[in-house]
C-alpha cells in the first residue's frame, strides 16, 4: 500500500513479526504487498508458503542477521535493512555470489550513538557505503535507522534522510506505529508499521 506525502510514494513496509501467517493472509486480501519481519528463523516459518501464493510480495529483513543466517535470509527476503558491519557485508555478498539472488541491501544507521543499538555510527557511514557499493560491489538501496526511544525523532530522521541524499541513496526506512508520521515529513520512503496495522504484540 502506498501512501502520498507532499506529492512522494511512502512505501508501508507491514511489521508480522509475533502475528501467524494468517494475519499477513488477511493483509494481503486487503492488497498490502510488503511486509517486514524481525527474525530470520520467524520468517522462514511463515513466509515461504505466502510468497508461492503471492509471488509479487515483498518481504523485508528488519532485525539483527547473524552470519550464521546469512544464506537463510538472502534466499528469503528481498530486501536486508540491517546491515551493519563490514563482516556482514562481505558475508551477504559472498552468499549473493554463491546463490545468484540479490536482495536489496540498506545500511542499518545507529543515528542516536546508543551502546546496546546495531548499526554504524554516522562518522562511520561514510566507509561503510564505501565497503558495500566499491569492496563487495552489493546492490545498495538506501539506509534505516531506530531512534532512541526516548528522544525526539525528528532529527534523527532529518539526519537519516540528508545521508541517504549525500549518497544518492533513494530508499529511506524511518518510523514505526508511534512515530511515522513524523518519518514521513521528514522524507521517508519506507516506514515500518507494526502495531498499528496487526494490534500489540503478545
Ligand atoms: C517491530 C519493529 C517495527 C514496528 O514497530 P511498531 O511499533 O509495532 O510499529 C519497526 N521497525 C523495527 C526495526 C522493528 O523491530
Amino acid at each position: 500500500m502506498e501512501a502520498a506525502a507532499h506529492g512522494r510514494p511512502v512505501t508501508l513496509v507491514a511489521v508480522s513479526k509475533t502475528h501467524p501467517a494468517e494475519a499477513v493472509r488477511e493483509a494481503l486480501g486487503a492488497g498490502q504487498r510488503v511486509f517486514g519481519e524481525n527474525r530470520v528463523q520467524e520468517a522462514k516459518t511463515k513466509f515461504p508458503e505466502l510468497k508461492a501464493d503471492f509471488p509479487d510480495l515483498e518481504l523485508h529483513l528488519i532485525g539483527p542477521l547473524q552470519t550464521n543466517k546469512v544464506r537463510d535470509a538472502v534466499a528469503l527476503f528481498d530486501v536486508i535493512e540491517t546491515i551493519d558491519r563490514p563482516k556482514l557485508a562481505r558475508a551477504v555478498a559472498d552468499e549473493m555470489e554463491r546463490s545468484g539472488r540479490r536482495p536489496k541491501v540498506l545500511i542499518q544507521v545507529n543515528t542516536g550513538r546508543e551502546p546496546q543499538k546495531a548499526g554504524v555510527e554516522p562518522e562511520q557511514l561514510d566507509a561503510m557505503v564505501a565497503i558495500c557499493r566499491e569492496q563487495y560491489r552489493l546492490p545498495l538501496a538506501g539506509l534505516m535507522c531506530i531512534p532512541p526511544a526516548e528522544e525526539d525523532p525528528a532529527p534523527h530522521f532529518h539526519l537519516l534522510a540528508a545521508m541517504a541524499a549525500r549518497h544518492g541513496l533513494a530508499m529511506v526506512s524511518m518510523g514505526m506505529s508511534g512515530d511515522f508520521e513524523t518519518a514521513i515529513a521528514e522524507g521517508a520512503t519506507h516506514v515500518r508499521v507494526g502495531s498499528a496495522i496487526f494490534g500489540h504484540r503478545g
